[in-house]
């Protein structure tokens, strides 16, 4: 079974190497085009700025085959720029201009909105089935989910507050499971991926 990291911009090196270790050598592709999307089982999003990965993903021909593939329960994995692209809706950002994206998981996210760069943090992640200890959870520039829809299902808390969402196959965090040196969420949405026939 073949696994994607998107690798158009952001955090991709950092997903690689998260997954390196989970999956046999030749099970892990970076997808920068249809064909590459074409032969992966599930894919992961990374963290980075969401406007120039939608951008980037409509200029490749990637986005019209990913949101065909969502709509049919494609197992993805979006990590802050990445939960910002999958998620229903945008809360408006004041004078900026916000990316499209898929709706593929149902939550209402507000970009940036624990402060700018100087005020990305680090703090423990309460994340479902995960057990102690808590997740170390990196959050950098990150979206606050403001709302989780009748579809959407919370996953992840910091200080009781939802920072991981899903809708069926599809999984997003407001932190940065790639960048805190633990495997347990990469490992875990790969164990929930539904193995082919
Ligand atoms: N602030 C970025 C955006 O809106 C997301 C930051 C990140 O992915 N670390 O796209």
């Amino acid at each position: 079974m073949k696994v994607g990291v998107l690798a158009l911009q952001g955090n991709v090196p950092e997903h690689l190497g998260a997954l390196r270790p989970l999956l046999p050598p030749g099970d892990l592709l970076p997808v920068r085009r249809p064909e590459d999307l074409a032969r992966v089982a599930a894919l992961f999003l990374p963290g980075g700025e969401s406007t120039t990965i939608a951008r980037l993903l409509d200029k490749s021909g990637l986005w019209r085959p990913l949101a065909d593939r969502l709509t049919e329960g494609f197992p993805v994995l979006g990590t802050c720029a990445g939960l910002i692209l999958l998620a229903r809706k945008i809360d408006p950002s004041p004078g900026g201009r916000d990316p499209p994206t898929f709706g593929a998981i149902d939550a209402v996210v507000r970009r940036n909105d624990y402060g700018t760069q100087r005020e990305s943090f680090e703090g423990p992640v309460r994340v479902e089935g995960l057990g102690e200890p808590p997740f170390p959870g990196v959050f950098i520039r990150a979206p606050r989910i403001l709302e989780v829809g009748r579809g959407g299902a919370a996953f992840a808390w910091r200080d009781g507050e939802v920072v991981g969402v899903r809708t069926g196959a599809a999984w997003g965090t407001t932190f940065h499971p790639e960048l805190s040196g633990d495997l347990r969420v990469h490992r875990q949405f790969l164990a929930a991926i539904p193995k082919g026939p």
